[in-house]
């Protein structure tokens, strides 16, 4: 789908080739694609920081990836005064010159890409596929706002806002983490970098590249700390703009911080959630069931569910249910539950006790509520991590979905033939509008459903996840985030101001 206001900043179409990160590519079921990767598994070396928080391997306990220094607020205050002086020299910058270094820096990104493998894989539980995908991910946003702030920046008119605060998920550590944090670069600000608790290693290990691309060290600030450490920031008055990537009840709390206050221009004070979906999947029965099962299982069980993007929710036309039903049970089967360093594994542990304890007690508690439940098995090695079995979930309206569940957990909803405009309103009626697709082979089908849904990210025929930077611009609407997209045109836009142009009179 498209942006939908007007756009300030235009990328001609060839200056950016993306990768196709995510899915795409690269073979990694074979061992000679992984050892011209130099992939070594698990061997990385972390230099132990003194003191700080432990963080251990989701997938296996006994495993310690490292240890991280949490900022004191003391610090968290001198990080803000830090970004607050880098800022009049890193605003005046040209653009051509930040260009320069962000590209540096995806160089970099991607010479250590064996290194951040195993590191993704220790610290986040991702599999080899999704690790690689990440990086690539991660590559893409320094080269796209890159290649967007040298050739469309008009340092007259675009100004900086000053320090943002960039607060990042557990789940893409290291895309969301550096796609944030190169939008506000990009655009002349300074940076307070907040990584989530769960992954402050990998982001560590992303500042230190930036730094040794060129950006100055005080130009970006890396706070490590909890939620606590993050609204501590969003509060501070000297912060002219937040980016956040998380759950929708703290980016409602960032949102009523910062609507107490206005930037020293009398403007709103701006923010960028991306946050939850109850993203849905529709099947027809014209579609092609063995596309639609291939498309379901990564949509759903790829990172374990936990994307932003996954499908929670797959409703089939009840003339193929019983078929792609069947099919999918039987797919699930042979998924591959276990520790994500091995090569076919399929999906990975959750990121934390808590996450999986509330993912259990869900899928027993809709168990006990009459709804019929189907399970993957697990392998033997998941007694040392966090894992949650691909699940399945049958209900009987869109009600059921009280809350977004963010694991390997897809509930099934099957609908009439003349029901699926009431379902895709039902969906539309949660307030989320992430992602949503349609599997059909009738051309007006497809356009029905697609015009209908308000979702920020539609998909015909395709997966529901790993969207394509530059291709397919990220992010939802009401419930799901405030957009603009990321890796789309508009990004830039809300990380700066335009001073109208002086008028000849
Ligand atoms: N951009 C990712 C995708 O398309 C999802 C990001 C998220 O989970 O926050 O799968």
């Amino acid at each position: 789908s498209s942006e939908t206001s007007s756009v300030d900043i235009t990328l001609p179409p060839d200056l950016f080739q993306p990768q196709r990160a995510n899915s795409a590519g690269l073979d990694l079921t074979d061992e000679n694609v992984l050892r011209e990767l130099g992939v070594t598994l698990p061997t990385l070396p972390v230099d132990p920081d003194s003191g700080g928080e432990t963080i251990r391997n989701p997938a296996d306990l006994r495993d310690i990836v490292g240890h991280v220094a949490l900022a004191s607020s003391n610090q968290a205050d001198a990080a803000i005064a830090a970004a607050v002086s880098a800022f009049p020299s890193w605003c005046v910058t040209l653009p051509a010159k930040r260009a320069e270094i962000l590209f540096r820096a995806s160089d970099l990104l991607e010479a250590e890409t064996p290194r951040l493998i195993s590191l993704i894989v220790r610290e986040a539980g991702k599999s080899l596929a999704n690790a690689v995908g990440e990086i690539r991910e991660a590559v893409d946003f320094l080269r796209y706002y890159g290649a967007q702030v040298r050739d469309d920046f008009d340092n007259t008119i675009h100004k900086p806002l000053g320090p943002v605060v960039c607060i990042s998920p557990w789940n893409f550590p290291l895309a969301i983490f550096v796609g944030q944090i190169s939008a506000a670069l990009a655009a002349g600000n300074t940076v307070l970098a907040k990584p989530a608790e769960e992954t402050p290693l990998i982001a560590r290990e992303a500042v230190k590249l930036l730094l040794a691309a060129g950006i100055p060290p005080a130009v970006i600030q890396f706070v490590p700390g909890s939620g606590e450490t993050g609204a501590s920031l969003v509060a501070d008055t000297r912060i002219r703009g937040v980016v956040f990537t998380g759950s929708t009840d703290v980016a409602r709390s960032i949102r009523g911080q910062l609507a107490r206050r206005l930037n020293p221009d009398d403007a709103p004070v701006p923010l960028i959630a991306e946050t939850g979906g109850q993203n849905a999947l529709i099947v027809d029965s014209s579609a092609l069931a063995e596309q639609v099962v291939a498309d379901v299982l990564a949509s759903a069980f790829d990172s374990a569910g936990q994307r932003c993007s996954a499908l929670r929710l797959l409703c089939l036309q009840e003339e193929c249910a019983d078929h792609v039903l069947t099919m999918l049970k039987g797919a699930m089967s042979e998924l591959r539950t276990g520790r994500p360093d091995g090569l076919n594994t399929d999906v990975g542990p959750l990121i934390s006790a808590e996450a999986q304890a509330g993912i259990l007690y869900y899928i027993e508690a809709m168990r006990h509520r009459g709804h019929r439940v189907h399970q993957a098995p697990v392998s033997d090695e998941c007694g040392n991590g966090y894992f949650v079995p691909p699940t399945l979930i049958e209900i009987d309206n869109v009600f059921s979905l009280e809350r977004e569940v963010f694991g390997p957990v897809l509930h099934v909803l099957r609908f009439e033939r003349d029901a699926m405009l009431p379902v895709i309103d039902a969906v539309n009626a949660t307030g989320y509008a992430l992602t949503f697709g349609i599997h059909t082979r009738i051309d007006a089908m497809a356009a029905e459903a697609t015009s209908r849904s308000h979702a920020g990210n539609v998909y015909v025929n395709r997966s529901l996840i790993g969207a394509v930077v530059g291709v397919q611009p990220f992010g939802g609407r009401g419930l799901s985030g405030t957009g603009p997209k990321a890796g789309g045109a508009l990004y830039l836009r809300r990380l700066l101001r335009v001073a109208p142009p002086l008028k000849a009179e």
